[in-house]
């Protein structure tokens, strides 16, 4: 951030401050978010954090979780939050629309002072301070290092390291992708802290029910299809399913990487019937851009890697379409 002094001038004095997130936050979104809110807090500001949407049950044990004000459920309490705010943290999305009503509403409020720390392509908000690093793993590696570059690091605390290495484990699937020995070095540090990492990997991963299960069962079983001519794979799941697998929010998480694990598949996608629209994840390997396809075919984006984006058309005209534009990808699958 190359306007940080200024920033840190302006929280030099107690702060109202909002920290949003995106919907459906996954435990980057969370990470990064209480790691800055218990951060700011230190610091002496009063500070909320806003998702527009319920958090997943296997992040509900990170500290102070529970203070998170859902838009979905109070959005009485969550505009009065935003309109008071002095500054508005945008952590881990690009795009105000990304968090609904939520973003009219800061984008209505010209004033307002907003900073925006991110690791996904294409930042598309106008924020005077700003942290977009599409290289970076997760935001909350970022987050970790904001507050290096506030001069502050010696205030994280056992508490901001469990939330900061929760999203970096998650969006890094296990230190799967996106490593560097940058990110090796921080994590040596948040263990240093006092992160217990196999108990933490235990909460976050080994918390799942029966019926999460029985759902990836049915999913491998009966709704996945494999097209070797594209080194494609797509799962798919219909409103139906839903219902007879009780499927609530987070529940679908991490099913999309099972098709990776075929030697075959090069692209991952995972396409499910929601209420109104029809939406997709996209996976792939390599040097493959699943965020181009998402950008251009769904109205979507994210990271090359890892995409996701959305259709008005049925569950079928989706996988459909899905599969028509990928003989244009031809080249770049197989390259
Ligand atoms: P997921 O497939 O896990 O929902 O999302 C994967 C990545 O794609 C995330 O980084 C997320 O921010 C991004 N993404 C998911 N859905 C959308 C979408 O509808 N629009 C945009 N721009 N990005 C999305
Ligand atoms: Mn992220």
């Amino acid at each position: 951030m190359e306007n940080i002094g200024q920033l840190k001038a302006f929280l030099s004095v107690p702060k109202d401050i909002v920290i949003t997130s995106h919907r459906n936050p996954d435990g980057d979104a969370i990470g990064s978010s209480l790691a800055l809110y218990l951060y700011l807090n230190k610091l002496g500001h009063t500070v909320r954090v806003i998702f527009p949407s319920e958090y997943p049950d296997f992040v509900a044990w990170l500290p102070e979780a529970e203070k998170i004000t859902i838009y979905d459920i109070e959005p009485d309490l969550s505009e009065d939050y935003v309109k008071r705010a002095d500054i508005i943290f945008c952590l881990d999305y690009n795009s105000l629309d990304r968090i609904d009503k939520l973003g009219e509403l800061i984008g209505s409020l010209p004033s307002t002072t907003l900073a925006m720390i991110d690791h996904h392509l294409y930042p598309d908000i106008n924020a005077e301070y700003q942290i977009s690093e599409p290289s970076a793993s997760s935001t909350s590696e970022l987050i970790y290092d904001f507050i290096e570059q506030l001069g502050d690091i010696q205030m994280l605390d056992t508490d901001i390291a469990e939330c900061i290495f929760t999203g970096i484990l998650t969006d890094t699937g296990s230190f799967k992708y996106s490593t560097t020995p940058k990110l090796f070095r921080i994590v040596a540090n948040l263990l240093e802290l006092g992160v217990d990492d196999v108990k933490l990997q235990d909460l976050i991963f080994n918390s799942q029910k029966e019926k999460h299960l029985r759902l990836l069962g049915h999913c491998l079983k009966n709704r996945m299809e494999i097209l070797p001519e594209f080194s494609t794979g797509i799962i798919w799941l219909t409103r139906n399913d839903y219902e007879t697998f009780d499927i609530q929010r987070g529940d679908t998480e991490g099913i999309v990487n099972f098709l990776l694990k075929l030697k075959a598949v090069k692209i991952a996608a995972f396409i499910t019937e929601q209420p109104t629209i029809v939406k997709l994840s996209l996976r792939s390997k390599g040097d493959i851009s699943v965020q181009e396809i998402a950008k251009k075919h769904f109205k979507g984006g994210g990271h090359k890697n890892a995409s996701g984006g959305s259709s008005f058309g049925s569950l079928k005209g989706t996988i459909n379409k899905l599969k028509s534009i990928l003989p244009q990808y031809k080249e770049m699958i197989s390259a």
